[in-house]
C-alpha cells in the first residue's frame, strides 16, 4: 500500500482506498481493475517465457541439458614432445580432446616430455 495524490482535492489518500477520506472522491472501479490486469499479464507473459525458454533449452545448448545426465567420456593418455606440443595440442583440440592434465615425465631415452591426459565425449552409439 502507497499514498498517493487524490485528483480532487490533491491530499494524500491510500492507492487502494476505493474513496478519498477527505473530499470523498469515489475512485472508479475499472480503473484499479486495470492495473491489476496489466500486472497480471505481465506476470503471464514471464512465466510464458520462462516455459517456452525451458522447452527450447534442449535444442539450444544439448551439453548443457545432458552434462548431468549419463554422459560417457573417453580418455587418452598421452606424452607429447616440446618441440610438437602447440601443433599436437591443435591437432587434439580439433579432435575434440580437452587436456584435463599434463604433467613433466621422463622417457625411455632419458628425455622429458610432458605427459598429458585428455578426455572427450563419447559420441552416441548407433544401434
Ligand atoms: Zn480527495
Amino acid at each position: 500500500m502507497s499514498l498517493v495524490e487524490c485528483p480532487e482535492c490533491n491530499k494524500e489518500m491510500s492507492s487502494t482506498a476505493p474513496t478519498c477520506p477527505h473530499c470523498g472522491w469515489v475512485r472508479r472501479f475499472e480503473e484499479a481493475e486495470r492495473k491489476d490486469i496489466s500486472i497480471g499479464r505481465i506476470l503471464f507473459a514471464l512465466s510464458l517465457c520462462l516455459i517456452i525458454f525451458l522447452l527450447a533449452l534442449p535444442y539450444f545448448d544439448n551439453s548443457l541439458v545432458t552434462a548431468n545426465f549419463g554422459v560417457k567420456w573417453e580418455y587418452k593418455i598421452t606424452p607429447i614432445k616440446d618441440e610438437n606440443l602447440e601443433k599436437e595440442m591443435d591437432k587434439m583440440g580439433k579432435e575434440g580432446w580437452e587436456m584435463i592434465s599434463a604433467r613433466r615425465a621422463s622417457g625411455y631415452g632419458g628425455e622429458f616430455s610432458y605427459e598429458m591426459i585428455f578426455k572427450r565425449k563419447m559420441r552416441e552409439e548407433r544401434k
